[in-house]
């Protein structure tokens, strides 16, 4: 393991000795295969672990339920309380954990320091909504009272990706726990090491042993046994449309419900009466930030035509700006892709766009040359909308531009996409914008503005997105059960057949 990342881990846990599950409050070494992630800069060795083997899943059976049952005693208030100070916790030490994300994310240092920022708001926010979360009274028949009660599902399994891993492990660890369950989160294997941090920080602040438990290890291997065998109530998903598909068939299987969080294809629609500079700039953020590595990337850019060669050409040279480099240095704004995998996909996306006919304005295929590490630069592609690069998740910085003579038209092709997680429209007309937000497929949409999330707000897909929502109120009913209960308060007791209540 590169030293200086174990460094910054011991003072966050002195007694860390390697990556490994951490279930219980307790490091659990792997005994499968050997997993090495490398740092995506210059290919050196970042990290290696053995992958966890399957008896973690009869540990987590046992201690999980223990762990949420001594959770639900206390007081949802005493919850709260934990649950804000774990956000403490995190905002503490936020600059050794933007540090390690940096270094085992490859995520620009600034960005990392956003997200850890991000993720301790969210614990702060959910904290709130520990004693809050109530039923309600129902007008039903005088001859009895119902009301509902919102229970935790018990233990959920949360499976999370690659590109943003503190920000996906607090986006779904705060709901889960404020809800009052316990959890087993498998974050991706290239990036465990902050997710493992959050766990032994909960325990810290004084929750439960086996409230948070992190497994490290593939998702083909421990991850399907997990879905497999795990005593979970839910699978909670965030990663890729393929591996969703898998995930959800396999849960079926057992019945256990599903949030597929996926991918996505955002259109970012510019009309010719958009405020020019900033809807510039907009463009630039909605697919360079984080090296378009975001499933909310705006990597469909829809401009008008009256507009657009202006715009391409204004968007291809401003890309020569960017900083790009060693995420771990402060002037860093685009950092190379995540890991080797990514890295040839996205050069096999952009050869076969040539091929198509995509004419490229900004950016070519190849790694910056003085550098070994996985390197894109931000590409401009100008093409139409039936191009394999407009329609596939290409998760690199790479946008492609489509003109547009008017409104349908821009409707019509931001709504051609298997995809339905984002979209955003600049113009100047407010009753046009509201129609465009109206008639776009997709959960979220930004009105002269890109990639505003907040915990507050509700997340999600339509189509091949996904389905279920996180963040927000919406999150909490995800990760909760809703009991309904009956009480007859008529004087004379009506003992039916059939369904009892009456006026
Ligand atoms: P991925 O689907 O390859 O992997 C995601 C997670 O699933 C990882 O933890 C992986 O180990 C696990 N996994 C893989 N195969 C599995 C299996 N058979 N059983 C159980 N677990 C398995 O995705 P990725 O490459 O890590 O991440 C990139 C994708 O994530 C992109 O498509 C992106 O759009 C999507 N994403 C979506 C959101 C969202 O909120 N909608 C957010 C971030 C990323």
């Amino acid at each position: 393991m590169n030293e200086q990342v174990e460094r910054l881990i011991r003072q966050i846990c002195p007694q860390f000795s390697g990556v490994s599950s951490y279930i219980n409050g307790q490091w659990v070494v792997g005994s499968g295969e050997k997993i090495s992630v490398k740092f995506a800069h210059d290919g050196s060795d970042m990290l290696d672990y053995l992958d966890a083997d399957e008896s973690i899943v009869e540990q987590l059976h046992n201690c999980t339920a223990m762990a949420q049952q001594q959770w639900s005693d206390l007081t949802a208030s005493k919850r709260g309380q934990l649950i804000y100070r774990l956000g403490e916790k995190i905002a503490e030490h936020q600059e050794i954990l933007a540090q390690i994300e940096s270094r085992t994310a490859n995520k620009p240092i600034r960005d990392a320091r956003g997200e850890v920022a991000k993720v301790a708001e969210m614990f702060c926010y959910y904290a709130g909504w520990a004693d809050k979360l109530h039923g309600e009274t129902i007008a039903v028949p005088t001859s009895h009272l119902n009301y509902t009660v919102y229970e935790p599902l018990g233990v959920v399994l949360q499976i999370t990706p690659w590109n943003a891993p503190i920000f996906t492990c607090g986006w779904q660890i705060a709901p889960a726990i404020t809800a009052g369950n316990a959890v087993i989160l498998k974050p991706s294997e290239l990036t465990p090491i902050t997710s493992l941090l959050v766990a032994y920080l909960a325990e810290q602040v004084g929750m439960p042993k086996g409230l948070i438990n992190v497994v490290a290890g593939y998702g083909h291997t421990i991850g399907q046994k997990l879905i497999d065998k795990a005593n979970v109530q839910k699978v909670i998903f965030v990663g890729s449309v393929s591996t969703g598909k898998q995930i959800a068939t396999r849960a079926a299987k057992r019945i256990i419900p599903c949030v597929l969080e996926l991918g996505g294809k955002s259109a970012n629609i510019v009309f010719e009466d958009a405020d020019y500079d900033k809807a510039l700039r907009g463009a630039q953020n909605a697919i360079f930030a984080n090296a378009g590595q975001s499933c909310v990337a705006g990597s469909r850019l829809l401009i008008q035509s009256d507009i657009f060669d202006r715009f391409v050409a204004d968007l291809a040279k401003s890309t020569h700006k960017f900083v790009v480099g060693n995420p771990t240095e402060e002037i860093t704004q685009i950092s190379p892709i995540n890991n080797k995998k990514q890295f040839e996909q996205i050069c096999a996306v952009l050869q076969n766009a040539q091929k198509q006919g995509a004419s490229i304005a900004a950016g070519n295929i190849h790694p910056i040359p003085q550098t070994e590490g996985y390197y894109i630069n931000p590409t401009v592609l100008i093409g139409d909308n039936g191009l394999d690069c407009a329609q596939q998740e290409i998760f690199g910085p790479v946008v492609v531009a489509i003109p547009f003579q008017d409104e349908d038209e821009a409707i019509r092709i931001a709504n051609d996409s298997q995809f339905g997680l984002a979209g955003a429209v600049w113009t100047t007309d407010v009753a046009k914008a509201h129609r465009i937000a109206k008639s776009i497929k997709a959960g979220t949409i930004w009105i002269n503005g890109y990639k505003t999330i907040h915990v507050s707000s509700p997340f999600g897909g339509y189509k091949d997105s996904g389905y279920g929502r996180s963040s927000g109120l919406a999150a909490l009913h995800e990760y909760s059960q809703i009991k309904s209960v009956w009480v007859e308060t008529a004087v004379t007791p009506l003992v039916n057949f059939g369904y009892g209540a009456q006026e």
